[in-house]
């Protein structure tokens, strides 16, 4: 069994955690907010109070934060972990923050010290269950390292080199993204149509974006966001997708739109909901072309 620190206990890094203790590996962790740590420590994780204790005499250490910033203040902050890290000792960010952030980390770790991207698919009930899908971002050797703590969390894929987790998960985010704007609005037009929004759904559920209507119908029908997924992350990750690919010469218009809303639903209040919030303000914007003409000229067209 792998001794490890882990840092960060939020909706995913919190069942992570409990995962690899159950699974009867060591652990350290560490959260930013003191009070996270209690139902791990009471599991049997023994909690440390700076991220750069969190690498004492580990072989592992794994960060699973909000965003680059978040994984900038841990790393290179005060008491930070990066300084810490000695020769031999992987560090495992699972967190999404984009290959630039990834390289731009590597780069300023102690000597002899590596980091490994392996950010996740799937959200709190397949981090809970472990089944969540990891894109790994490493060398061969280290890869063949990290596969069977991180087999403890999901099925993992070697995506390439050091950096190309990250990139995948931007791949992959963009069309989660997508599929979740097109959800609303295919339900904003349905609405506009008169039709039934239960039989929307049910002809939802068996198109392109089937998936994305079968895990979130239920909030959609109740509109209740509790968070899973917070709308934050959502649009913090296609900020990552249009700003990554605008380094790289890419002009990604459809990603660009569907940002758009998802920083549109964050500035009304949903930044904290789960990003199926993003299927309300959607719902309830119109444009003035889409307003009902209640004027004479209207009525005379029908
Ligand atoms: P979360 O619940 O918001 O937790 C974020 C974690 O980051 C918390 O531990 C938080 O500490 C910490 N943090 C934030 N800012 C920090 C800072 N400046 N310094 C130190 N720690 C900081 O997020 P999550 O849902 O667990 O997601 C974690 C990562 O996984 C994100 O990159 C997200 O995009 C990605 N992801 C999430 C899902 C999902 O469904 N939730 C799925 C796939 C990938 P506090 O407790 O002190 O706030």
């Amino acid at each position: 069994m792998a001794k490890i620190g882990f840092l960060g206990l939020g909706e995913m890094g919190t069942p992570m955690a409990r995962r690899l203790l159950q699974a009867g590996h060591e652990l350290l962790v560490w959260n930013r907010s003191a009070e996270r740590t209690a139902p791990l420590a009471q599991e049997g994780a023994a909690v440390v109070s700076s991220p750069a204790r969190a690498a004492a005499g580990r072989d592992f250490v794994i960060t699973m934060l909000a965003t680059p910033d978040a994984l900038e203040q841990v790393l290179f902050g005060s008491e930070g972990l990066a300084p810490a890290l000695s020769p031999g000792q992987v560090l495992i960010d699972m967190s999404t923050v984009g290959p630039q952030e990834v390289h731009a980390a590597a780069a300023r770790l102690p000597k002899g010290a590596s980091l490994v991207d392996a950010p996740v698919r799937g959200s709190v009930p397949q981090a809970t269950s472990g089944r969540l899908d990891i894109f790994v971002g490493a060398s061969d050797q280290d890869y063949e390292r990290v596969r069977p703590i991180l087999e403890t969390l999901g099925s993992v894929r070697h995506t390439g080199g050091p950096g190309s987790g990250a990139a995948m998960k931007l791949v992959a985010n963009l069309a989660l993204g997508a599929a979740m704007v097109t959800l609303g609005e295919a339900l904003a037009l349905g609405e506009s149509l008169e039709l039934q929004q239960n039989i929307v759904l049910d002809v939802l559920a068996d198109s392109p974006i089937g998936p994305i209507v079968k895990a979130k119908r239920a909030n959609v029908e109740s509109g209740q966001f509790a968070p899973s997924f917070k709308l934050r992350h959502a649009a913090k990750d296609l900020r990552l997708v249009t700003e990554t690919a605008a380094v790289k010469g890419r002009d990604l218009k459809q990603a660009k739109a569907n940002r758009a809303w998802l920083d549109e639903a964050a500035e009304h209040g949903a930044a904290d909901l789960d990003f199926s919030a993003v299927v309300a303000t959607i719902g309830r914007e119109k444009s003035s072309a889409d307003r009902p003409r209640s004027n004479k000229a209207g009525a005379a067209e029908h």
